[in-house]
């Protein structure tokens, strides 16, 4: 056995944080956190905790970067050193540019980007603390920071991961089930179209269990993208109701 594993990783039904398998982490969600950027958001699931802000649309730099008919999805996800067990190296990776590329192809089918050709919409996302699904809650982030931004978009996007732990599929994997279950699936969706714009998966399942971990995901997110969008409700509907002269 490895070093650290527990014996099982599900009891009587319970996970080793006393979840359901068909049950989320604790979420919480807060836009427009950061007054320098023009969009931000704020997101903890379990343990995870990002930060997502995002500049632009803004004219590109460097010019030889610019595309004449589009604007340009730049995203950067980024572990601080701190925010794993041991000290994380400063600095980009090949697993950080994978992800910062999986990232920017997941939110880019909601910006309508040839509305600002020869911009660059720039998304960055901070991981503070990191417990298994940083790059699904940075995108559930990062959308929730695009809108508080003004960019228009279709849709949303909301990530989350399901997988199998102990032979069962269960929702959004912390940092053990990550580590020593048999299969982590992240996956992203414009919640309202249910198009997916991000699907990973490490690991195995039979053709049943994903589609019993599909099934998990899709309910996931639509609990996710309430929060979302009562994120940005949170922060726009006092003052859309003073606009209109209404008591907050
Ligand atoms: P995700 O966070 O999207 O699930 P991974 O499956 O690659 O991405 O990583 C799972 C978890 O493993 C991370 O959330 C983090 O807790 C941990 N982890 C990832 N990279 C490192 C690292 N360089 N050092 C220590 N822990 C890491």
């Amino acid at each position: 056995m490895e070093a650290g594993k527990p014996e099982k990783l599900i009891v009587n039904g319970r996970r080793l944080d006393g979840r359901r398998p068909d049950e989320l982490r604790p979420l919480r969600i807060k836009a427009g956190v950061l007054k320098r950027a023009d969009g931000s958001a704020y997101i903890e699931l379990g343990k995870n905790k990002i930060l997502a802000a995002v500049y632009g649309p803004k004219e590109m730099h460097p010019r030889h970067l610019q595309q004449s008919d589009v604007a340009v999805l730049r995203c950067r996800y980024n572990m601080a050193p701190f925010s794993v067990e041991e000290r994380k190296r400063p600095g980009p990776d090949r697993r950080s540019m994978e992800i910062s590329k999986v990232i920017r192809e997941a939110l880019e089918p909601v910006l309508f980007l040839h509305l600002y050709p020869r911009a660059v919409i720039d998304v960055f996302i901070e991981i503070l603390q990191a417990d298994a699904g940083t790059r699904t809650a940075g995108i559930t982030a990062a959308s929730v920071a695009l809108a508080d931004a003004g960019i228009p978009m279709r849709d949303l996007v909301t990530g989350v991961s399901a997988g199998k732990v102990d032979g069962t599929v269960v929702l959004d994997l912390m940092k053990e089930e990550d580590q020593w279950g048999e299969a982590d699936m992240p996956i992203a969706v414009m919640p309202r179209k249910k198009r997916i714009t991000l699907l990973q998966m490490d690991g195995n399942f039979t053709p049943e269990e994903f589609r019993q971990a599909l099934d998990l995901a899709f309910k996931g997110i639509d609990l996710i993208y309430e929060a979302q969008k009562e994120a940005l409700r949170e922060k726009y509907l006092p003052s859309l109701q003073e606009e209109k002269g209404e008591e907050k």
